[in-house]
């Protein structure tokens, strides 16, 4: 008896004692963190005394892997997102100069040795904003500065300025602080690009009011910049009766996205709508089309993000890029985020070669907390995933694309149709008449495993055919006579079309096994 409680005393103190060290490192890695803020900041004179009253501490240790401030408040951000379907509000006014030195002094913040003055980050995040307006600009501005009359956060007073005239140019009112989101520096991503027109001036009005930050601005506006590039502000313009066959894949589509949009009413409790939907299935088989075509009939805003460029083009905070982008799209909603060839950036963990890159790795968390962001929030925004190899994809991103359709290779009457809608018996091209002959059935019969685009590419070979034979003439019509002679082109007969078939392979033809294995294993989980 004596023996067990002396050994459950032992292992209470060896935990507490544990604890105590985790805490003291912690305070100790915040004081190196502000340090290297400082440092990165230009406050250079800040960084001196910071180090001279922790006596040289915050010089003799650095942090590890990418830590920085700026990510630390991120993703407290995200938590209380997640948590509370909104961002917090990350600081507000003092109540008269002083005040947080004394309410610093009074947790004996300043006295004492480093290793016990710094409370925890998100404890120094209130819940109060600055108040918009123009009087709220002229204190918001005024207030942040020291007793030398200089400005202790100049690019905060700044910013605070710039959002309001922002404002006041792209809608005024109704344009901030929609659901309380855009505050705290979020606002002039969303008002830039919402302004947006055609796109000559899109990319200036976006930058414009960004231009004048540095810092955090200037990322800011690298991620508007890209985003907006990305980003349809118009119709994709894809009609369903653009998109031949696949009439499993448009019905399932149609269900999960477009009528809880048309009909709400009937999407609630158990019928709540899916907020993320896969589209798998080989390569050139429509699913970039059901894409559009559901933010054409929807009238959704569209943003079309290849996977791969957000982290090629952005590699290690293209977690941000990631917020920012889910920010707009509930900004915009009714929303639909398209997220291209998923698989490059949803892997399952760990399998790249030499482990993950720890941007990548955070990216793809911000992704699975955006996401789940959204289950829980009513806001209109879907995320419409493709992937061509779905086997690759991370178990906790598939748990989160609830719905999965597969948009398989097009049936024998699909072809057909493909065939007789892309090589008509006439059609024009340039004003100049192409006439066809061709054996449809027979075509598609012998198209099997071709995707739509394949069968795309053939049509294409084979009207080229006709095309490339007068070519000669004309070349050699120009250096002489100005007058154009009548051209006729020879009409595409079912045996050029053969023809062209032999020498084009279809590109996924021995994949598809694959698809309805995983289908199969995938439903049974
Ligand atoms: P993916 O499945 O790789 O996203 P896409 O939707 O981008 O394929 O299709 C590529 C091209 O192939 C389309 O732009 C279109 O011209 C053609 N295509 C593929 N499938 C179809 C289809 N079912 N109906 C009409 N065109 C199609």
């Amino acid at each position: 008896m004596m023996e067990l409680s002396y050994q459950s005393m032992k292992i209470a103190h060896q935990a507490r004692e544990a604890d105590e060290l985790r805490t003291e490192t912690r305070r100790k890695s915040l004081l190196i963190l502000i340090y290297q803020h400082l440092l990165g900041q230009g406050y250079v004179a800040a960084a001196v005394a910071l180090d001279q009253e922790t006596n040289g501490g915050v010089k003799r240790f650095e942090v590890c892997d990418n830590i920085d401030l700026e990510m630390v408040l991120m993703e407290y951000e995200s938590y209380h997102y997640v948590k509370f379907q909104k961002y917090p509000k990350l600081i507000r006014r003092t109540a008269g100069p002083g005040q947080a030195e004394n309410r610093f002094a009074r947790s004996g913040g300043v006295k004492r040795s480093p290793g016990s003055a710094v409370k925890p980050l998100p404890k120094i995040n209130p819940s109060q904003s600055p108040q918009s307006g123009n009087g709220a600009k002229k204190t918001a501005a005024s207030s942040h500065t020291n007793e030398n009359g200089s400005s202790v956060f100049p690019e905060l007073s700044e910013f605070v300025l710039n959002v309001s005239s922002i404002r006041n140019g792209a809608g005024g009112e109704a344009a901030m602080n929609r659901k309380g989101q855009m505050s705290d520096g979020k606002g002039p991503i969303h008002d830039a690009v919402k302004g947006a027109g055609s796109d000559s001036d899109h990319m200036e009005r976006l930058l414009k009011p960004l231009s004048g930050f540095s810092g955090m601005s200037g990322e800011m506006r690298d991620l508007a910049a890209i985003i907006s590039r990305d980003i349809y502000l118009h119709s994709p313009n894809v009609r369903w009766e653009d998109i031949i066959g696949l009439e499993d894949a448009k019905r399932l589509v149609k269900e999960a996205v477009v009528y809880p949009i048309k009909y709400p009413q009937l999407f609630t409790g158990i019928l709540s709508p899916w907020k993320g939907l896969l589209l798998y299935g080989p390569p050139g088989t429509g699913k970039t089309l059901l894409a559009k075509a559901v933010a054409t009939e929807c009238k959704t805003t569209f943003f079309n993000i290849s996977a791969s460029s957000i982290v090629s083009k952005w590699r290690g905070d293209s977690e941000k890029l990631v917020r920012v982008l889910f920010e707009l799209a509930r900004y915009h909603a009714p929303s639909t985020i398209f997220l291209d060839e998923l698989e490059s950036v949803m892997s399952q963990r760990g399998t790249s070669m030499g482990g993950e890159h720890e941007g990548s790795r955070r990216m793809k968390t911000e992704l699975l907390v955006q996401m789940d962001g959204l289950a829980r929030s009513e806001d209109l925004v879907f995320v419409l995933a493709a992937s061509n190899l779905p086997w690759e994809l991370d178990h906790a991103m598939l748990r989160r694309l609830e719905k999965r359709i597969l948009v398989s290779l097009p049936s024998t009457p699909a072809r057909q149709a493909m065939i007789s809608h892309w090589l008509p018996p006439l059609s024009s091209t340039g004003g100049v008449e192409l006439r066809t002959e061709l054996d449809y059935e027979t075509l598609a019969k012998g198209m099997e495993g071709y995707s739509g685009s394949d069968i795309r590419l053939v049509c294409k070979e084979a009207a080229m055919r006709p095309v490339r034979k007068i070519f000669d003439a004309l070349e050699s019509h120009q250096e002489g006579d100005s007058d154009m002679p009548a051209i006729q082109l020879e009409t595409v007969t079912t045996a050029d079309f053969l023809d062209v078939i032999a020498h084009t392979k279809p590109s996924a033809r021995n994949l598809m096994d694959r698809y309805a294995a995983w289908e199969r294993e995938y439903e049974s989980v």
